[in-house]
């Protein structure tokens, strides 16, 4: 895990950041901050002291709860999970992988609860995070 320098961006889809008091990941859009108040145990963390965390460090599921699309795959099948607002948008499809088509096969809007039952029920099932992480389409 690298730590929080003045050097540090944040992707569009959210930077994961975790706290050295209690290890919670926490998600951030930018870092024009020096300090944060972890959402978990409430310390004021200085920048520097948060680790950044790569998304493929982050468990599916705390990813999209704390407000990030999620990709898993499996195969040449995928699923993705988009945050809107206060639902999601849970697409599936086939393909997009190399040089395969990628196939929408359907696209529906589902509380964010349902959503994240999704998402442990396919980790259960050996799907595996897609770590470009925004959605293949
Ligand atoms: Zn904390």
């Amino acid at each position: 895990m690298k730590l929080i320098t003045r050097h540090t961006r944040a992707p569009r889809s959210g930077a994961f950041i975790r706290c050295p008091y209690c290890q919670n990941v926490s998600l951030v859009r930018h870092f024009s901050w020096s300090a944060l108040a972890c959402d978990h145990c409430s310390e004021s963390v200085p920048k520097d002291r948060w680790g950044y965390c790569d998304r493929s460090e982050v468990n599916p599921v705390d990813i999209l709860r704390l407000g990030s699309p999620v990709t898993l795959r499996d195969g040449d099948e995928w699923a993705s999970w988009i945050p809107a607002g206060d639902c999601v948008i849970s697409l599936y499809g086939t393909g997009g992988k190399e040089r395969s088509r990628n196939r929408m096969e359907d696209r529906i809007q589902i509380s964010l609860e349902v959503a994240l039952r999704q998402v442990q029920t396919h980790l259960e099932y050996g799907w595996k995070m897609d770590v470009r992480g925004k959605g293949v389409i």
